[in-house]
């Protein structure tokens, strides 16, 4: 009999969606705290919504922000206000989320390079949204940027995207290239298979657990894992040991 393992959500978002993401939900810390303990999750990485509220994450956080891990959401195009907060809220920030298909910037393009450069000066792990928008928000652009600022470790979400030819693209190319800070984020998925075609290319060590909640139950992403027959190693790594061991090498000032 193995002990259950550290579970960390990877991918959640707190908030209220801007009014034409029609029918998104909105989660508040209450939902989120809710929503772990019936899916038996012990932590998670929480980033604002497309409203960006980072003050306000940082002040619903701060009372008691056990177990979890605040993930800023960048905004490219207010740098100075965007490097004040972080500078302000050091102490509590554990990562960088940035989202180009919302922000309208590909992660490669300029704007987002003071953003990558302090997370290699700080030591924080950095989701990048990776979708179908080939143009704007795939997976290569994020690879890129992993080989551009190696002491950034570059977590690509979704797999490297909700198809499975990207995520399985994604993957073999990550092989190829065996970047060692570029990690696959498994948030919204539902394709098993690529999970396991994942794990078997690139080890257990590079995959982070997600699910995306409130847009999906993240017990439902724990199911989709179990999928993928993990062995208890994988389980172990995946499920949080992985998260855990990119924020710890976070280094402050
Ligand atoms: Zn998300």
């Amino acid at each position: 009999m193995t002990a259950k393992p550290v579970v960390i959500d990877g991918h959640i978002h707190w908030g209220e969606w801007a009014p034409e993401r029609v029918g998104w939900p909105g989660a508040t810390l209450d939902d989120i705290r809710d929503a772990l303990r019936r899916s038996g999750i012990d932590g998670a990485v929480l980033t604002t919504t497309d409203r960006v509220d980072n003050e306000g994450l940082a002040a619903a956080l701060e009372p008691d922000p056990d177990g979890f891990h605040f993930f800023p959401w960048i905004v490219p195009d207010e740098p100075d206000r965007t490097f004040a907060f972080l500078e302000e809220h050091a102490g509590h920030v554990a990562g960088l989320k940035i989202h180009p298909s919302l922000e309208r910037l590909r992660v490669d393009d300029p704007g987002w390079r003071p953003f990558l450069e302090f997370a290699e000066r700080r030591r924080l792990p950095v989701i990048v949204h990776c979708g179908r928008w080939q143009e704007m928000a795939s997976w290569r652009y994020g690879l890129d940027v992993a080989e551009r600022h190696p002491e950034a470790a570059i977590i690509l979400g979704h797999l490297g995207g909700d198809l499975p030819t990207l995520q399985q693209e994604c993957s073999r190319e990550m092989q190829r290239r065996a970047l060692p800070n570029a990690y696959l984020g498994t948030e919204s998925i539902r394709e098993y298979y690529s999970l396991r075609i994942a794990l078997d290319r690139l080890g257990p060590e590079r995959i982070v657990f997600g699910s995306d909640y409130p847009l999906g139950w993240p017990a439902a992403y724990l199911a989709v894992f179990e999928g993928a027959n993990p062995s208890d190693e994988e389980r172990r790594l995946v499920l949080g040991e992985n998260f855990l061991r990119l924020i710890r090498r976070k280094r402050v000032g």
